[in-house]
């Protein structure tokens, strides 16, 4: 690898990629091509100066024409792409988003690699990997037991996982249409610094420390298996050095939790670490049951042992350990936060979760 483009390298998972790349393959450089939607947060990545090896492109991955110019006048030879609209709760209020970045966006992409990459001499392209990073909701839901696997069928449930899948089957074709060195990733719920606080974990860490109302959708008991996000970089990066072209890997943490076991996790190392609420009272008193997600998947939970095996990568965090170091990121960082907790998206939370 000498050039990356990293699409949506300002949202979570692209900014925790992008310092753990830099941090591990210090040569390489990065193209960093983000439309700063409502989720990229530039500052997600300060310290890191352009021009230093890193380049920071603000666009969208709709503009094909943008996208064209980037493979034509850089020399990239991998494309790591995070780039999309992410959050299941708005693909119900509003799909629209989801269907132009998750699947035009993505086939923008492949046809921009298609055009310059196989334009040239087969012995050019021998190091070249377009890895997608896809994730496990694509297979639907899980019973009481079971894990997805990478021949588990495709069974979306909401339009960001329909979208998704749809993107997924791209990718899949233009390898075995075109034989561009595709790989895929699919991995588990990740957590960890710079998430925005949507998502479940940061928006229960920061609703707790504010004494706030902690949203939990229907009883509670809806389970997911998170990934430390570092574990996560590193799963790319070893797929990238290692992983089969046209192969599939799904990824994920081994740490299957039901939804409410992770909101009083949150809670005791907050009263722990803080002190109790103003009233005296425990943190898990704040926590409000809510009209559960339209189509909210039961149980998701992967089975990861095929990345395990060859190309060899395992989760080195335990979710014990992760949660103690993302809480610890939010402590040390609430300007962070505070930068992100603004009127609009306030707004948006009352209106999804009916709480104030
Ligand atoms: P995120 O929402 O935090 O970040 C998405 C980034 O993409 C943002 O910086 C945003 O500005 C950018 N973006 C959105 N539309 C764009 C467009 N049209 N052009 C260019 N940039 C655009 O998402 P994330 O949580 O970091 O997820 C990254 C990828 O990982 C996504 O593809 C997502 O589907 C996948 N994934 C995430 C999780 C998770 O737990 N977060 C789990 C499985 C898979």
């Amino acid at each position: 690898m000498k050039k990356i483009l990293v699409t949506g390298g300002c949202g979570f998972i692209g900014s925790n990629f992008i310092h753990v790349a830099r941090q591990f393959l210090p040569d390489i450089a990065i193209i960093n091509l983000d439309k700063l939607t409502y989720a990229g947060n530039p500052s997600n990545l300060r310290g890191l100066e352009q021009g230093s090896g890193y380049r920071f492109v603000a666009g969208d991955i709709c503009d094909i024409d943008l996208v064209s110019r980037i493979f034509t006048e850089e020399k990239i030879d991998t494309v790591v792409h995070f780039a999309a609209e992410s959050h299941v709760d708005r693909s119900i209020e509003g799909p629209a988003e989801f269907i132009q970045t998750n699947i035009v966006g993505t086939f923008n992409l492949l046809e921009a690699a298609r055009k310059t990459w196989l334009a040239q001499p087969a012995d050019e392209n021998r190091d070249k990997r377009f890895l997608h990073v896809s994730t496990d909701e694509v297979y639907g839901s899980l019973g009481a037991t079971g894990f997805f696997t990478e021949t588990t069928p495709y069974d979306p449930r909401s339009p960001y996982s329909a979208s998704k899948a749809s993107s997924d089957h791209l990718v899949s074709a233009y390898f075995h249409t075109y034989g561009l060195p595709t790989l895929i990733t699919n991995c588990s719920n990740n957590y960890g610094p710079y998430q925005f606080p949507e998502k479940l974990i940061p928006l229960i860490i920061n609703n707790a420390l504010n004494g706030k109302p902690l949203p939990v959708y229907g009883d509670g008991k809806n389970v997911r298996d998170w990934l430390f996000v570092a574990d996560h970089c590193h799963a790319i990066l070893q797929v990238l050095a290692r992983g089969r072209i046209g192969e599939t890997y799904n990824i994920g943490g081994n740490n299957e939790r039901q939804n409410i076991e992770v909101v009083h996790t949150i809670c005791d190392i907050l009263d722990e670490k803080v002190g109790l609420l103003a009233s005296g009272k425990p943190r898990r008193e704040l926590i409000s049951f809510v009209k559960d997600r339209a189509g909210h998947d039961r149980r998701y939970a992967i089975d990861a042992s095929k990345i395990g095996n060859d190309p060899g990568w395992q989760p080195a965090v335990t979710f014990e350990e992760g949660i103690r170091r993302t809480i610890d990121w939010y402590l040390d960082n609430p300007d962070w936060s505070a930068a992100i907790l603004d009127g609009s998206y306030r707004e948006y939370y009352q209106k999804m979760y009916g709480v104030k």
